[in-house]
């Protein structure tokens, strides 16, 4: 419940909270509020207590008991639920502020596209700057379309869907010469000095391109302090022919060149290696490599159909058939190799469901939470932009335009875009799962930060619930959150989910989207 105090300012601030105070007063910066008697969890410091928030000017102000009772413009009634920080999701590929709105109603705050990447980023930054976002926003360079450019003369358009169209094409997947590697390079570095947040390394997309190319753009990340994000190599158990494997690759490039490697969902890359790749992973680590890992907890992945891996005459390295694809914008399991080919020629960036561990085997699940709880492991979604198979909303029946929400059933996109983190918060705590809740909501906030928090300072106030954090802030009954999404109902929101505030400004209030709310902001790199 809300309650609308009067309009008195908050007794009890700090000093360096006076001029968010004064913005606030002035209503600039966002809502004013208290949350009040929710159990507050901040997985930094594992402060597990109930307690109020306070809100100012989008940060949060302070955390305390019985905080300035009456004073605040809005008054939230917290008890029973969890306050925490925000979640941050390293892996979105979302760029719509449809898609947008089911990971916020699933308690993501800050939704960064890091493993493809885009390019250029400078107008990726102004693009979403222009159109508004409801959550925190944030890319990577893309090496991927550096590639594009550099080996096939493709100019990059900075989002994802130009990546799709052109990602069948054989003739950015070409080994590429010197100059040409030289001329990537180049584009990268522009990237990272124009605030990329990173390098994503689509490696598994162009699967000959050569294992000397990768180290050298990790050497690049590693000399301007950035994270790389790597969609890893087809592994050896799978593609013996393969020029290294994939795993060994990236473990091998965080000890060559220094890089931080962020190995991109272990989970749908690894198959049934999981424990293999984990094993070897884990003992980098100890050694000394600075890796990170993620995951998702679903068996299905889902890409563009033009994707190298999904020719018909490699299906079987995954043991996969054309049946085991589900093709979004008709919703057909694929019938045969020929409609595969056909798919392929006509739609190459048509994104495909790929059933590759099955969640109702105890085994393949039991791998899949392997992935989830090894130490460290951060849960990113992978979130897909939506296919739309019809009218937008029953006051938009046009192809376009913005839509409403709820979303309606048309928007089809894979079930981890819309439940990622509340599946995981009851895999983890409830379903069986062991983990505390400030360990599992570490995983879903505070690591993430740590990731990129080198990079970029100001993800310090973020992932954690402290006093002068930004106010990103999700609250939500932890007996209840839970994915409801699923692969025939995809855009189904989480449930359990109460509000979630970014920089201070209601995105979720009351389990409901606030449709016209735009309060993200950038996550970007300072120049150098
Ligand atoms: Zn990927």
């Amino acid at each position: 419940m809300i309650v609308a105090r009067n309009g008195r300012r908050m007794a009890a601030l700090t000093g360096q909270d006076h001029e968010t105070a004064r913005r606030a007063s002035a209503n600039v910066g966002g809502v004013d509020l208290i949350l009040r008697g929710g159990r507050v969890v901040d997985p930094e410091s594992g402060l597990d207590a109930v307690r109020d928030v306070a809100v100012v000017g989008g940060r949060v102000a302070e955390i305390g008991n019985s905080l300035a009772p009456g004073s605040a413009e809005v008054e939230v009634d917290a008890g029973g639920l969890v306050v925490t920080a925000g979640f941050i999701d390293l892996h979105s590929h979302v760029n719509t502020v449809a898609g947008l709105w089911l990971q916020a109603a699933d308690g993501v705050t800050t939704a960064l596209e890091l493993e493809a990447g885009v390019t250029p980023v400078a107008a990726a930054y102004r693009m979403a700057a222009a159109e508004g976002r409801p959550v925190n926003y944030g890319f990577a360079a893309s090496w991927a379309m550096a590639r594009m450019e550099a080996v096939a003369g493709i100019e990059p358009q900075a989002n994802l869907s130009a990546f799709l169209a052109n990602m069948a094409s054989p003739g950015w997947q070409r080994p590429a010469a010197p100059g040409q590697i030289a001329a990537m390079l180049a584009r990268l570095s522009a990237d990272l000095a124009d605030g990329a947040l990173g390098i994503g390394l689509l490696l598994g997309y162009a699967p000959a391109s050569s294992p000397d190319e990768y180290l050298q753009v990790c050497a690049l990340a590693a000399e301007a302090g950035a994270p790389t994000f790597t969609h890893a190599r087809d592994l050896i158990e799978l593609v013996p022919q393969a020029p290294i494997d994939g795993a060994e690759e990236i473990v091998r490039a965080a000890g060559q060149t220094g890089a931080h490697m962020h190995y991109c969902h272990v989970n749908s890359t690894s198959q049934r290696h999981i424990d293999r790749v984990l094993a070897l992973v884990g003992r980098a680590q100890a050694a000394g490599s600075r890796i990170t890992t993620e995951a998702y907890p679903y068996g299905s992945g889902m890409t563009g159909i033009g994707a190298a891996f999904l020719a018909p005459e490699r299906l079987g390295e995954r043991e996969l058939s054309p049946s085991s694809l589900i093709y979004a914008p008709t919703g057909e399991r694929v019938a045969s190799v020929d409609r595969l080919r056909e798919l392929r020629r006509a739609d190459p960036g048509g994104l495909v469901i790929i059933e590759l561990l099955r969640e109702d085997d105890p085994g393949d699940r039991e791998l899949l939470m392997h992935s989830l709880t090894f130490p460290g492991s951060i849960v990113a979604s992978d979130a897909m932009p939506l296919t739309w198979t019809g009218p937008r909303g029953p006051a938009n029946p046009g192809p376009a335009g913005p839509p409403t929400w709820p979303l309606p059933r048309t928007a089809i996109t894979h079930p981890r875009t819309a439940g990622t983190f509340s599946r995981a918060l009851r895999l983890l705590t409830r379903d069986g799962g062991v983990f505390t809740l400030a360990e599992a909501l570490g995983k879903c906030s505070l690591r993430p930060a740590q990731v990129l928090q080198d990079r970029v300072p100001a993800l310090r106030r973020k992932g954690r619930l402290q006093a002068g954090c930004d106010a990103d802030i999700v609250v939500f009954d932890p007996d209840a959150i839970t994915d409801q999404a699923s692969y025939d109902d995809s855009t189904r929101p989480s449930a359990g989910i109460r509000h979630v505030l970014v920089n201070g400004t209601f995105v979720v209030r009351d389990g409901d989207i606030v449709a016209d709310a735009r309060p993200g902001r950038p996550v970007r790199a300072d120049p150098p």
